[in-house]
């Protein structure tokens, strides 16, 4: 029998890994979403348009809210997820904050189905970097690092403060059999990935280019980010 799909969840996914996936095994790769406090998996869905992840609004209501002040964003705007179960009996939810970060799109979607879709989550409120003054979401770094074939799909953020300016180190790993010590080699590979990270995110990196197998791999969540700085002096 032949594999034909695949659905993927529990953490946040791109584009990028999309077409990845659906290239190297031959399948169509959906996207899924849950959590534990509500059902666990299929809280939504995508549909064959994979347009957005339809949510089961029958069962659960979705609000975004502003992380910060808690009110409720204009609609179609980026902000927290949250849910009140409709038809939980022994534990019902009302207005559980998922600290995931997305939007609602309410447009119609090609399908027919009349579910309100969820636009990808770009990252967690609460994995939110501020560094100099900017927001940063990891998953950024990461759609970022899928378009350059070059690089391995991992990456470790370091963020520091010295002399009270924010330092933002970025490790990433070259393919193994395009690995070199030499800085100004290494360069032709990080130079369009730089470029891309600066207009995507508004901030420049300081890339370190480590040997194969140089940033951890992790078998569960991976751990992508490191802030050594300390907000309390
Ligand atoms: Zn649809």
């Amino acid at each position: 029998m032949k594999l034909k799909c695949g659905f993927f969840g529990a953490e946040p996914w791109t584009e990028g890994m999309r077409k990845e996936l659906e290239e190297k095994l031959h399948i169509k790769a959906y996207d899924i979403y849950g959590l534990t406090e509500m059902c666990g998996p299929g809280v939504g869905g995508e549909c064959e348009y994979q347009d957005g992840t339809h949510l089961w609004e029958d069962m659960f209501f979705p609000e975004i809210i502003n992380p910060e002040t808690l009110q409720p964003v204009a609609p179609g705007e980026f902000g927290e997820l949250v849910f009140t179960s409709l038809c939980k009996e022994a534990m019902p939810i009302i207005r559980y904050r998922t600290r995931d970060l997305t939007r609602l799109i309410y447009d119609k979607c090609k399908c027919g189905r009349t579910a309100v879709r969820m636009d990808r989550i770009l990252g967690r409120s609460d994995d939110m970097l501020i560094i100099r003054g900017v927001n940063v979401f990891p998953s950024q770094i990461e759609a970022c690092l899928t378009e350059f074939p070059a690089f391995q799909p991992y990456y470790f953020i370091t963020v520091d403060r010295k002399n009270n300016e924010d330092t933002f180190d970025l490790d990433i790993e070259l393919r193994a059999e395009l690995y070199t010590p030499d800085p100004k080699k290494q360069a032709e590979y990080v130079k369009p990935l730089f470029s891309q990270i600066v207009s995507m995110v508004g901030i420049k990196p300081n890339i370190r280019v480590l040997e194969p197998y140089g940033i951890e791999r992790s078998m569960g969540k991976a751990k992508h980010v490191l802030d050594k700085r300390d907000f309390t002096k």
